[in-house]
């Protein structure tokens, strides 16, 4: 099936209300430029590098999205040239970016990844160290970040209720979080989760934005 189609059949069963990021790492300019051309425009790269690599190849009008764990010292290749940095998982990571895009004048975009799966191997902040954190933070004093809200992902595991559980925790973690204020409200905020083997599960469990790679493009080498 082409990439076209695919896209048609993943998006055909997303809501309204849920936005698709199309997860394009590891994939060529090409098979981007075919769901651009499809009228696509909301793309996730993991490494930066890759990023840098496709970003000038592709029309400006393209919305990049970075879903995987960034170091501190690429935060200058990235800040102010993303739509939404996905994955900022500690609040040093959260310094450098605001730092960095106050040095630029901009204001970045950026969603907090909360860690409720029981894998030890996956970044970001546990909810009670996501509360406390958001309890002390001022926005005021981080004029370069707008927190829009938070990513997640469940574990990698065939048990499925295992991962509606996850998925469950994330959005009363994120409910929690907007209900108290703690996350801003004033702009529109999302619950990035879900992926090609799960976002079924993540849409039935309140996620508003789902990262999908392999549904659309294949699998990767
Ligand atoms: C690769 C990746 C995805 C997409 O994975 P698929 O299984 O190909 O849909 C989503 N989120 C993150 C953080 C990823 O690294």
């Amino acid at each position: 099936m082409s990439i076209a189609t695919q896209l048609a059949s993943v998006q055909g069963t997303i809501p309204e209300g849920v936005e698709l990021i199309a997860v394009s790492k590891t994939h060529p300019v090409e098979a981007i430029r075919e769901a651009y051309d499809a009228g696509h425009r909301a793309f996730g790269e993991n490494r930066v590098q890759e990023f840098l690599e496709k970003v000038g190849d592709l029309p400006k009008d393209v919305q990049w999205h970075l879903i995987g764990h960034l170091q501190r010292n690429k935060v200058k290749m990235v800040v102010g040239r993303v739509a939404l940095i996905h994955s900022v998982d500690s609040p040093r990571l959260l310094e450098a970016i605001d730092r960095e895009a106050q040095a630029k004048g901009v204001c970045q975009d950026i969603l907090l990844q909360a860690h409720v799966a029981q894998e030890q191997t996956k970044f970001g902040f546990a909810p009670q160290e996501l509360k406390e954190y958001l309890q002390s933070f001022s926005s005021e004093e981080h004029p370069g970040i707008r927190i829009r809200g938070l990513m997640g992902m469940a574990t990698f595991t065939f048990d499925e209720q295992q991962v509606r559980t996850e998925f469950r925790q994330l959005k009363q973690l994120f409910d929690w979080l907007t209900g108290t204020g703690l996350l801003p409200t004033d702009q529109r905020s999302y619950l990035s989760m879900g992926m090609s083997g799960d976002y079924h599960l993540a849409i039935d469990e309140g996620s508003t934005m789902v990262r999908v790679g392999s549904a659309i493009f294949g699998t990767r080498q």
